[in-house]
């Protein structure tokens, strides 16, 4: 099964896409992690993506399509795989369709996760990840068990670089003209189920599973 994920920078996509991922036995594959991590190891794509990325803004497709088709050609995905921050753009959603037309494969499902922009702000400012395993927490809605400490692999929590303030409204504003315009592409293709994402995560998850079936 096929699914990606839709949603505003914040939404709860990472926490939606990991649930799903566990629930199902499909890789989880979020494209903030890849650039994050080739930043963390100093790669060429690494050092290219940060720019972007510190001041609030896309990656070019060019650098972002490529790694993606690559990743999902990989053998843990040939029964699926579940694609978090990807596609962003209909430029990227049309080479994801092109990518797996050429395979005779489609997305299954693309869940779109809403929340309002006003909570968007206010929850991205407590938001915090580990920044060994990836695993993402929220002080007020997901805590961890142990203050500051991850529950997965207990490295000490920090906070990403483009929650701040201003960043958030220029990544939202971003959303809006460039990605938002992706709920109305795979409107089309009648492959969006909705999904709360300011609700307890895992309750929502058992809803919308039942809905999530392989397709032929
Ligand atoms: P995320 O962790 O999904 O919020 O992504 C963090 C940042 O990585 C984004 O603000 C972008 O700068 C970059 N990024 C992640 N996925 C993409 C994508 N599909 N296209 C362009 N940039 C991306």
């Amino acid at each position: 099964m096929k699914i990606i994920m839709l949603g505003a920078p914040g939404a709860g996509k990472g926490t939606m896409a990991s649930r799903l991922s566990e629930r199902f036995g499909l890789p989880h594959i979020s494209t903030g992690d890849i650039f994050r991590e080739n930043i963390k190891n100093g790669t060429e794509l690494g050092k290219k993506a940060k720019s972007y990325m510190d001041q609030g803004l896309l990656v070019p497709d060019e650098l972002t399509c490529d790694l993606v088709t690559d990743r999902i050609g990989q053998d843990d995905c040939k029964k699926g795989f579940i694609l978090d921050g990807f596609p962003r753009t209909i430029n990227q959603a049309e080479a994801l369709t092109d990518a797996l037309g050429k395979k005779g494969q489609q997305i299954d499902y693309a869940v779109n996760v809403i929340v309002s922009d006003e909570k968007i702000v206010s929850r991205m400012s407590g938001r915090r990840v580990c920044p060994k395993c990836g695993a993402s927490y929220h002080l007020v809605t997901l805590p961890p068990k142990a203050e500051g400490i991850c529950d997965k692999c207990g490295t000490e929590l920090t906070q990403r670089a483009d929650d701040d303030a201003e960043t958030v409204k220029k990544r939202l504003n971003i959303y809006h003209e460039q990605t938002e315009p992706l709920i109305a592409y795979y409107n089309n293709l009648g492959i969006i189920v909705e999904i709360p994402g300011d609700k307890n995560a895992d309750e929502e998850v058992a809803k919308i599973a039942p809905l999530l079936v392989e397709k032929d």
